[in-house]
């Protein structure tokens, strides 16, 4: 037999298997994302226990030849039933899809779990305008990859502390008014609009504007967009979340 482990993880995913098992998608604490096969568990009454985005101490068996770790037994240390909110709901896949995208090391793995764990508490407990909340989450994640996008000082100019009025296409490098008046071609450049300037401004401390702001199908569409770009210039791909297709849909 193979070592046992305990670890508390967030379930992201169940996909059916063969007649009566599921493979469950989790974000260990300490082991990062992983695949554990759950026997004949679409036969037994736990399986009403298992849902999406909750919180459970899972112990384990190392995986076999399939790759996959066997489920032992688990217990749910914390739900997360906002089932009702569907745009809160929406951002928190997000999260959960996002880390499916990007590459995490081994001994960084608690640090991003306890991240999400915040990022869930927080859209429990505040879900109003859950896309800013993302955003915010978004701006974390950049900076545990080590791509921290500064949002207040002008790329080109490098003055600190200014309202952004565009970034250069394919780049997500943010310019002040002053410095988009003087561009050479502003074809190369995306303007922000006013509520987007806003929004970027706030960004950091958003948790005090989170019933004042509401973002409008525009400034959405921009910030996705800008993030994204960012997001490309590091990694040489867009940043795309089916997640947040469906979430941008509510401010339409
Ligand atoms: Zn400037």
């Amino acid at each position: 037999m193979k070592a046992k482990i305990r670890d508390q993880g967030i379930l992201f995913k169940t996909i059916k298997y063969r007649e009566s098992s599921l493979i469950l998608r989790v974000f260990l604490k300490s082991q990062g994302l992983v695949s554990i096969l759950a026997k004949g568990i679409r036969k037994k009454p736990e399986n009403n226990l298992l849902n999406t985005l909750y919180t459970y101490d899972f112990t384990i068996y190392e995986p076999q030849e399939t790759g996959l770790y066997l489920l032992s037994e688990f217990t749910l240390l914390k739900e997360y039933n906002i089932f009702s909110n569907l745009p809160t709901w929406t951002a928190a896949e997000c999260a959960a899809e996002l880390y499916t995208q990007i590459i995490i090391p081994l001994e960084e793995n608690t640090a991003y779990y306890d991240l999400l764990q915040l990022y869930l508490d927080y859209l429990k407990k505040r879900g109003d305008n859950a896309i800013l909340l993302w955003w915010r989450f978004l701006l974390r994640i950049f900076i545990k990859l080590g791509i921290a996008f500064p949002l207040d000082s002008c790329a080109n100019c490098k003055k600190k502390n200014v309202q952004m009025a565009a970034w250069k296409k394919g780049t997500g490098k943010l310019i002040c008014v002053s410095c988009l008046n003087e561009a050479d071609s502003p074809k190369y450049y995306e303007i922000l609009s006013s509520r987007a300037s806003q929004i970027l401004h706030l960004l950091p401390q958003i948790g005090d504007y989170l019933d004042k702001i509401h973002p409008d199908s525009q400034s959405v569409e921009q910030l996705n967009h800008l993030f994204s770009d960012h997001y490309a210039n590091h990694f040489r791909k867009p940043l795309k979340l089916r997640s947040l297709e469906v979430l941008s849909q509510f401010y339409l």
